[in-house]
């Protein structure tokens, strides 16, 4: 049965993920980081794990935990991750360095707890990066650079990897049905502040942090797309799924970036800042 370990699941495409690969037959190590979350992925019926993708220590009593268990793993899906919305200078640089910790470093940290796990089941490694990261937006800066940094991290762990039989499978979703426009709202209303020189625009803040839920694609079916390219015989090194992943990679090749930026700021209601 093979093994896959998932993080961030206690909402979202983790979720739907770690449901996925179970029906698929297989053996889910499903992580969450509030006590509360992993006692409902246990309930759920999976080896339920508390793991802070931040947390050095849990990094590495999971591979202990793991190996404990005998056998390697065949799959490791770095999905944990949140959108820092907000112009970026109010953000500032504690608010880049917490979103890069989780976005971008842990992909780093939770691959590396796990290489020798990977390594001796010539595993897969699947970065879960954003759209975001290939058609930048503004108020999304800090999100926008570390999904762009996800995709290039995973190019070079791609090339790093080969030679020792692990792969490496990016992914790229559009709009997906989750709780994370939620949480990016959250994330966006803490810098909604009248001292901010982005106080007249701060409907285009919000319109931003709710982006990803524009017609959104269902988790299940995300999940499953996942799953079917986790599972081909050849997994691809890409894959695009969601509303929007074909179209705004397509606009921001095709359309000059001076114009596309034009577009976005009006969007978002930058062509009003007096
Ligand atoms: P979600 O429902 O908000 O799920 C995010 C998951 O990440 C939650 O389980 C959350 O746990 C977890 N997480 C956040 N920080 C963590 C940390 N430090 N340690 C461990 N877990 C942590 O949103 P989602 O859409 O499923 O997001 C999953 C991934 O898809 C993210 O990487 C996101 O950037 C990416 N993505 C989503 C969309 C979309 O439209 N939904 C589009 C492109 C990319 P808590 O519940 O404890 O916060």
């Amino acid at each position: 049965m093979p093994r896959v370990l998932i993080t961030g699941c206690s909402s979202g495409i983790g979720r739907a993920m770690a449901h996925a690969f179970k029906a698929a037959g297989h053996e889910v190590w499903a992580s969450a980081r509030k006590p509360e979350d992993v006692a409902q992925l246990s309930a759920l019926g999976f080896n339920a794990i508390q793991l802070d993708v931040n947390d050095q220590t849990q990094l590495a009593q999971l591979a202990e935990r793991l190996a404990h268990n005998g056998g390697g793993l065949d799959v490791l899906i770095n999905n944990a991750g949140y959108g820092a919305m907000g112009p970026l200078l109010d953000g500032g640089v504690a608010g880049m360095q917490q979103q890069f910790e989780t976005n971008v470093f842990s992909v780093v940290g939770v691959t590396r707890a796990l290489f020798d796990l990977l390594r001796r089941n010539k595993g897969l490694v699947v970065n879960i990066g954003s759209v975001s990261g290939v058609l930048v937006t503004p108020f999304a800066g800090a999100y926008c650079a570390s999904k762009a940094a996800v995709h290039a991290l995973s190019d070079a762990l791609r090339m790093e990897l080969a030679p020792l039989g692990i792969r490496v499978l990016e992914v790229q979703p559009g709009a997906i049905d989750t709780h994370f426009a939620k949480n990016a709202t959250e994330q966006a209303e803490q810098l909604i502040t009248e001292g901010s020189a982005w106080w007249p625009m701060r409907e285009g803040i919000r319109a931003r942090a709710r982006a990803s839920q524009d017609n959104p694609t269902p988790a299940t079916e995300f999940a499953q797309a996942v799953l079917n390219a986790v599972q081909a015989k050849h997994p691809p090194r890409l894959l695009r799924h969601g509303n929007g992943s074909r179209a705004l990679p397509l606009l921001a090749a095709l359309v000059p970036s001076g114009l596309l930026q034009k577009i976005l700021m009006k969007k978002f209601g930058l062509n009003r800042l007096t």
